[in-house]
């Protein structure tokens, strides 16, 4: 081994590094510019490691070629995307975090098409004039949950944040104090509330919650009465709440709207896929909601969207409300949306189509099989610090969905033969690669949950793994 002062002057000059074949593929990919920058980088932060203070470089065999340095810098363009995929592996299906619902090979292709080519988004072709934006779901919303008319705005704390607008401006909105939620990324319905002008009027009490309640509070201020599904926990013991059916006919009866909030919702009865069961949009509608919200990526696994439907004259409503022109969505989303909407039109194929419910789906056997073929290659890859076991794991649903129903999985479990930190690098290594895996730590080890790891995906899982031997001298 050199010292490092020799080592500093064997790195290779900028010239020579960009004269490689490597470094003129990634000219043509990045440009000139791009590129001869990540090859400076590379090279400052290979200069770091050779200071007394930097040290890694200590025990290196030879000093990095000018193929290595080349390497180095594609590996910095890459993660230059900072939006770029990763293996989600956390055991957390719709991670809000990860970007929730993957979307259905239809689905893509849709929003591909209308990425690239003009749509008749608000164009009528058979009469040649001019068309409505949410023409192109709203039959299919109608169909799919048996409701009168349909809207679909950004998200469903939009959907949510316009029908209070629309119904409660300047006037009374009455829910429970039992379902006040908050939604992870500061969704808290108070201050949504509040952000839509309408007045919070709280009744009953956290845990319980009566009919009398309810009726006491309308007058004629009362704008709209709001159910809310309470997605992301579970109130139990000594409880009471009014159900739909029952408010529906309270709200009905004082001639103002009730809107149900079913936050995740879901289109078809999850319990045919051997989940537990989450109210589905249709039976909202039936039991009387006159609107009745919900998410696009969560357990309806389509892009980020958020439903409205219900009564034909509030939706007509809502969509002259001109908040609504500030929440509307785009061609590429609502292309996704038409196309993720027809695959629940054939049930059965349903769970190979959708990415979420196909996830959801695996059973535990079939990850446990999983688990087994990669443990040898995945301990391979990750050296002899580290014990790589097949653990049994339980994963989540995640959104706020369904939040007391685990589903059984299996995990590779890393436990690292030395000190706790090394674990800590390793997952942080991991974190670092091109395409990144982000698993979980419990109880002191690296738990990698293979539910959301595709079968086709599993080649490049194992090569990115190998890449992170790559960058090690
Ligand atoms: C998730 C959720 C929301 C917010 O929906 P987004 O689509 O994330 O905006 C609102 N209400 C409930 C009950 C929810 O579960």
């Amino acid at each position: 081994m050199a010292d490092p002062q020799t080592a500093l002057r064997q790195l290779p000059a900028v010239t020579t590094v960009l004269a490689t074949r490597e470094a003129e593929a990634l000219v043509e990919r990045h440009g000139r510019q791009a590129t001869t920058d990540a090859i400076r980088k590379a090279l400052h932060d290979l200069r770091q490691t050779y200071l007394p203070s930097g040290g890694s470089a200590l025990g290196r065999e030879r000093a990095p070629s000018p193929s290595d340095v080349a390497g180095s810098a594609a590996r910095l363009l890459d993660t230059l995307s900072t939006l770029r995929p990763v293996f989600n592996l956390t055991g957390t299906v719709l991670h809000t975090n990860l970007g929730r619902a993957l979307l259905a090979d239809a689905a893509i292709e849709a929003a591909v098409a209308a990425m690239r080519h003009p749509v008749a988004l608000e164009y009528d072709l058979d009469t040649g004039t001019r068309g409505e934006r949410d023409d192109h779901v709203r039959s299919l919303l109608r169909e799919l949950t048996g409701a009168e008319d349909a809207t679909v705005v950004n998200n469903n704390a939009a959907a949510v944040l316009l029908c209070l607008n629309t119904f409660a401006l300047r006037r009374e909105a009455v829910v429970s104090r039992g379902e006040l939620i908050e939604i992870g990324g500061a969704f808290r319905m108070p201050d949504i509330m509040a952000r839509a002008g309408a007045d919070m009027i709280e009744v009953g009490t956290t845990n319980r919650t009566h009919a009398a309640d309810y009726r006491d509070a309308l007058n004629a201020r009362t704008g709209l009465v709001l159910k809310v599904h309470t997605s992301n926990y579970r109130i139990q013991g000594f409880t009471a709440e009014v159900g739909a059916r029952e408010l529906a006919a309270i709200a009905d009866a004082a001639g103002v709207p009730l809107m149900n909030d079913l936050g995740s919702g879901s289109l078809v009865d999850l319990s045919m896929h051997g989940l537990a069961r989450e109210p589905t949009v249709r039976e909202a509608v039936r039991e009387g909601a006159r609107l009745v919200t919900f998410s696009g990526d969560k357990l309806l696994g389509g892009p980020q969207a958020g439903f409205i439907v219900g009564d034909r004259a509030l939706i007509g409503e809502i969509n002259r409300n001109p908040l609504k022109r500030a929440l509307r969505v785009d061609k590429v989303r609502l292309a996704a949306i038409e196309a993720t909407l027809n695959l629940y039109r054939d049930p059965d194929r349903l769970a190979s189509r959708l990415p979420t419910l196909r996830a959801l789906s695996r059973t535990s056997g079939e990850i446990h099989a999983q688990a087994l073929r990669l443990r040898s290659a995945m301990a391979e890859r990750i050296g002899d610090a580290f014990t790589v076991e097949v653990a049994d794991c339980f994963s989540q649903i995640g959104s706020g969905a369904l939040p007391l129903d685990t589903l059984a999985s299996a995990a590779l479990s890393i436990r690292p033969h030395g000190s706790q930190s090394a674990l800590d690098g390793l997952a942080a290594s991991l974190r670092r690669l091109s395409r990144p895996i982000v698993g979980r730590v419990a109880d002191g080890a690296l738990l990698f949950d293979l539910r959301c790891l595709d079968d086709a995906d599993e080649p490049a899982f194992l090569a990115a793994l190998s890449e992170r031997n790559a960058d090690r001298p």
